[in-house]
């Protein structure tokens, strides 16, 4: 292992719940180090929909959720956490009363483990084109990660789903024009939606191409120029195109998580709500991916048990002290 890192408490996943609870477990004076699988942190709020506003966070009317986790991570700085993004964890070995976490070339050693891995890690569904990668992160994308890139552009968007004509109504207030293919007649998405963009269709703002199916990516260094469209004749239409915005879902898989020994049913994580323990000493789930009778998977639950396992990590950590609840007003956090 090239790095070593010994930390208070190990959290596995930097969505919401995993980055709140490392602010939690800061004003208890204990240090963290967050590893998530993915290149940027936030959790499904980054990678599934950053430009989407929220409206069910307290005292936020209304936040973008990429801002909502460009602010969980500025709230978390004062507590200089060690940040590993990239890589998942893959193993976890307890000796006797700590636990090595690998991930990557780093290997982390902690008293106790928080498991805040939401849907688990994802992976977006890709369309059959051989020379797809080619164009990923430069003119494909499986997410709007930066709305203004598509301003005054050709995009295509695959799907029928509702982040798919979501994003169609949403673009096509600045692209140049927008193409839907889509292998059905019909759309899977709110009625709502769909009437906005059947307008635009009117307007001359969208051309549906259904049922159709994408054909072959045409282009060069990466920058897509045309691309062809198969209706079920397979029969080609050749559009031209800068971007191509493929939504066929994501098929988060559990991964490693699954082999921890930690009690897992249909992909959850069972606990106990009072303390977040899972059934393995010293490992606490939160989020979307601890389980409960009654759990309502939403982000201001993920907050909430972020706080009750930072507390049962300090029964584990220190089981000695007795915990007091302070109030942030009378600690403050470190400058
Ligand atoms: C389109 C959409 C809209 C939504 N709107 C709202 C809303 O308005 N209000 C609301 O409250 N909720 C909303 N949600 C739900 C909300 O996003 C989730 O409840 C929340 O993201 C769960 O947070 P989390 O931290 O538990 O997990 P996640 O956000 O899923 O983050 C988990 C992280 O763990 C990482 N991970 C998993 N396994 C590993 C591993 N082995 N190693 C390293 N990293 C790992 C993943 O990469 C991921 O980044 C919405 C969800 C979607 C899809």
């Amino acid at each position: 292992m090239e790095n070593t890192y010994q930390t208070d408490i190990t959290v596995i996943g930097a969505g919401p719940a995993g980055l709140f609870s490392v602010f939690e477990a800061g004003m208890l004076g204990y240090n963290c180090t967050i590893i998530d699988s993915l290149p940027e942190i936030g959790g499904q709020l980054s990678a599934l929909y950053p430009e989407k506003p929220i409206y069910d966070i307290p005292g936020h009317p209304n936040i973008l959720a990429k801002d909502l986790a460009i602010n969980l991570e500025k709230q978390i700085q004062p507590f200089k956490p060690n940040i590993l993004l990239g890589e998942p964890a893959k193993s976890v070995i307890k000796k006797d009363d700590l636990f090595i976490t690998t991930c990557g070339q780093n290997e982390i050693i902690s008293k106790c483990l928080i498991v805040a891995g939401g849907g688990g890690m994802f992976t977006p569904r890709k369309p059959p084109i051989a020379n797809i990668t080619d164009f990923e992160e430069k003119s494909v994308f499986y997410a709007v990660k930066n709305k203004q890139q598509f301003t005054n552009k050709t995009i295509v968007i695959a799907g029928g789903g509702d982040s798919a004509v979501d994003w169609a109504v949403d673009l096509a207030q600045i692209a140049k024009h927008i193409h839907i293919i889509h292998r059905r007649p019909e759309f899977r998405a709110a009625e709502g939606t769909v009437q906005k963009m059947n307008t635009l269709v009117k307007e001359g703002k969208i051309t549906l191409h259904t049922p159709c199916q994408l054909g072959a990516i045409h282009g060069e260094n990466g920058e897509i120029s045309k691309i062809d469209i198969a209706n079920l004749k397979k029969e080609i239409t050749t559009v031209d195109a800068d971007f191509l915005l493929c939504f066929f879902g994501i098929a988060p898989t559990l991964g490693p998580i699954a082999d921890w020994g930690i009690d897992i049913e249909k992909k959850k994580i069972n606990v106990d709500p009072a303390s977040m323990k899972t059934n393995v000493e010293g490992i606490l789930a939160i989020g979307d991916m601890a389980h409960y009778a009654g759990k309502i998977e939403l982000i201001l639950t993920g907050f909430a048990e972020g706080a009750i396992a930072a507390r049962t990590a300090q029964s584990i950590i220190e089981p000695d002290k007795k915990f007091r609840v302070k109030y942030s007003t009378s600690l403050g956090v470190p400058s």
